[in-house]
């Protein structure tokens, strides 16, 4: 693995048109502290906090897998209009440790996410995705990019995708992101002061985001993860302990204002006069 150098540039954005509810550090720390031992538990744990903020009846979907017992957990905040950005996080974890880093860090920002961007018109709408059996050949996110029809597949702006958060400041893993995506990513980080790093995990493994490379999605990954901390995926030291918590709450930050920025950069469909 390689370590890159800093991406983040100091363009700042204008601040009167990025608006989002910020969740507080207690909240997003409560979340994260709820991962549960058994996938199952995960899921239905993700359902409650998804529930709690608001997302119910038909915006949450539990989507079956064909051959895994735990589904997909599909959660929609609709926009103005039908183009879609995917926030995707897998839900499941190995039997080392208790999987709070890798990847219910991940999992339980995605209602912190939602709650952010829930009050605001959007001109995208979101869609927060919990993958199931990412561990097991990325069955879950496999299974729902194979089943989007071509017209599905075009109204989707972008994917990010988020695994292991909090063992150091934001990282994006830049050689497989989308160029365009990773320089937006650059400048919010810069607007915002908050820090962002580039570094490449090409050598540690897989994500979710690889189910979409095929089919013309753009894509990126935010994790945290370095040199120095990847021996704590997949192993006993992978626990609420190993989270910075500082970081983790700045990563929050800095990807709740990058998906407000982003739905308003890319481009959508003109919306419904
Ligand atoms: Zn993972």
């Amino acid at each position: 693995m390689k370590l890159l150098a800093l991406i983040a540039t100091a363009a700042a954005l204008n601040a009167q048109t990025v608006v989002f509810h910020v969740v507080p550090q207690e909240t997003v720390l409560a979340r994260l502290h709820q991962a549960a031992r058994n996938n199952q538990d995960r899921e239905s744990a993700l359902k409650k906090l998804f529930e709690e903020t608001g997302c119910t009846g038909q915006s949450l979907e539990e989507q079956p897998v064909k051959h895994v017992k735990i589904p997909n957990l599909i959660c929609t905040l609709p926009g103005q209009t039908e183009s879609r950005i995917l926030v995707t996080a897998h839900t499941d974890h190995v039997k080392e440790g208790d999987g709070t880093v890798d990847n219910w860090s991940g999992a339980s920002m995605l209602p912190d996410l939602y709650e952010s961007l829930r009050d605001t018109p959007r001109r995208h709408t979101f869609v927060f995705i919990g993958f199931t059996q990412e561990e097991e050949g990325l069955t879950g996110s496999r299974f729902y990019a194979k089943g989007l029809t071509p017209g599905e597949r075009a109204r989707i702006t972008a994917l990010v995708n988020m695994d292991s958060l909090g063992l150091s400041p934001t990282a994006v893993w830049l050689s497989h992101a989308d160029p365009e995506l990773a320089k937006m990513a650059g400048r919010v980080a810069g607007a915002t002061k908050l820090p962002l790093q580039a570094v490449n995990v090409d050598q540690f493994g897989e994500s979710d985001a690889e189910s979409f490379a095929g089919l013309h999605i753009r894509s990126i990954t935010f994790h945290s993860v370095t040199q120095q901390t990847m021996g704590i995926l997949h192993s006993n030291q992978d626990t609420f302990h190993a989270i910075h918590v500082d970081d983790y709450y700045a990563s929050y930050r800095l990807l709740t204002a990058y998906l407000a920025w982003i739905d308003k950069e890319l481009d959508a469909e003109k919306p419904p006069p």
